[in-house]
């Protein structure tokens, strides 16, 4: 066979949990949850389940779950997106990056992503035939050489941003380097794309983690940007529920007539009774209100049992990730690359991490690695009393 795409390898997520069960780690590398969820939410998807609530939906989601994404989405940005024309209810929000990519940008036209960038992006942009144009946040080093935290050269953006681009691709939160756009950033990107007829496909699927009282900037708040922007979220982050594969995305009319054109041939439409039981829960809106507040704790426990160490922390103003840089420990391995550091990490220390280097398009190495927080407790504290033993 001769390989359409010989160069696509496997995602990091899989080897690094592949590895993680292979060696019996706590794998705080692939970011899932490791608690339940809410049985309330279960309820509701049994009770659709055994109401026969098991055919096909229509193919734009059921008009109960889009309504209150729509009343959800107003609520908190004060937006109002139509439910009939402007959501779309998908397969988490990986089909949903895909189907916008595969939607808007033709063969041969430019797509801009930021790097690090989540590794759906550009295998979506290389399926559709499109150019990639990446622009690298820079690694900014503190007085011992560290990274002290990731910064996005603004310049570097507007270089990239030019009547020829098709798509411009966001992601705040920021999976893996923990950061979030702040409301200047909206305007400073608004004066870039003005004199362009850019898209845009703006990832929020962690926009109930942000903590220290800070808001989420959605684009759906931007008047001006949201009129060109798909705006994607996923249930699976938001309600501790990553396996089901459900999400959204809310666009302007036009752009999501053109989303459904592709979404309607990619997968039709997501299972039935999830949306329901996703429905019936948006009755309570405190399931989501409550999560910044959850998921700091955990930040801060993490990041608390990380202090003794060696381990230097950069922020996690938002997402469930904590980067560290590793360079400062005092072992022969502190001189690894990520890769050779996670995978050593996975095998001699029995807790995973996921190498910051996979989120790039070319090699490149900073000695900064990304754990998911999201986990029990008990969880935490047995990996950090592993962390401990090399610092
Ligand atoms: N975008 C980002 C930034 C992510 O971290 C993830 C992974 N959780 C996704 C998209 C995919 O989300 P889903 O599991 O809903 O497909
Ligand atoms: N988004 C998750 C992460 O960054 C993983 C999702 C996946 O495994 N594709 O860890």
């Amino acid at each position: 066979l001769q390989s359409k795409f010989p160069e696509m390898e496997t995602t990091i997520f899989t080897v690094m949990s592949a590895l993680a069960r292979e060696h019996n780690a706590i794998n705080l590398g692939q970011g899932f949850p490791d608690f339940s969820c809410d049985p309330q939410l279960l309820d509701g998807v049994e009770k659709a389940m055994r109401g026969d609530q098991n055919q096909y939906p229509p193919m734009t989601g059921i008009p109960e779950l889009r309504n209150k994404i729509s009343a959800k989405i107003q609520d908190l940005y004060g937006k109002y997106y139509s439910s009939d024309d402007e959501i779309t209810v998908t397969a988490g929000a990986t089909q949903a990056i895909l189907t916008v990519v595969l939607a808007t940008v033709r063969p041969g036209e430019e797509v801009v992503v930021i790097e690090p960038v989540y590794d759906s992006y550009l295998p979506a942009i290389h399926l559709a035939g499109g150019k990639a144009i990446s622009v690298k946040m820079i690694p900014q080093r503190n007085t011992l050489g560290l990274v002290a935290k990731y910064v996005l050269p603004w310049d570097d953006l507007a270089k990239a941003i030019n009547p020829k681009t098709r798509l411009i691709m966001i992601n705040s939160p920021h999976n893996p380097t923990g950061m979030v756009w702040e409301s200047e950033d909206l305007e400073r990107l608004a004066d870039l794309v003005r004199p362009t007829n850019a898209l845009i496909c703006s990832d929020e699927v962690y926009e109930h983690m942000v903590f220290d009282n800070e808001h989420h900037q959605s684009i759906s708040r931007h008047p001006e940007l949201c009129q060109r922007s798909f705006v994607i979220s996923s249930f699976g982050k938001t309600f501790h529920v990553t396996g089901w594969k459900v999400g959204y995305v809310a666009a302007p009319k036009e752009l999501m007539a053109e989303f459904r054109k592709v979404h309607q041939f990619n997968v039709f439409t997501v299972n039935t009774p999830m949306q329901y039981g996703l429905a019936t829960y948006l009755n309570y809106p405190n399931a989501y209100k409550e999560l910044p507040a959850f998921y700091q704790e955990k930040r801060d426990f993490f990041k608390a049992g990380l202090i003794d160490t060696r381990f230097s922390l950069l922020p996690s103003k938002g997402t469930y990730f904590q980067c560290v840089d590793y360079s400062n420990l005092r072992i022969p391995e502190a001189k690894f690359n990520e890769v050779d550091f996670c995978q050593w990490l996975t095998k001699e220390i029995k807790v995973a991490a996921i190498p910051v280097s996979a989120f790039y398009s070319s090699a490149t190495n900073s000695n900064v690695i990304r754990f998911c927080y999201a986990k029990k407790e008990e969880t935490l504290k047995t990996a950090l009393n592993r962390l401990r033993t090399i610092a």
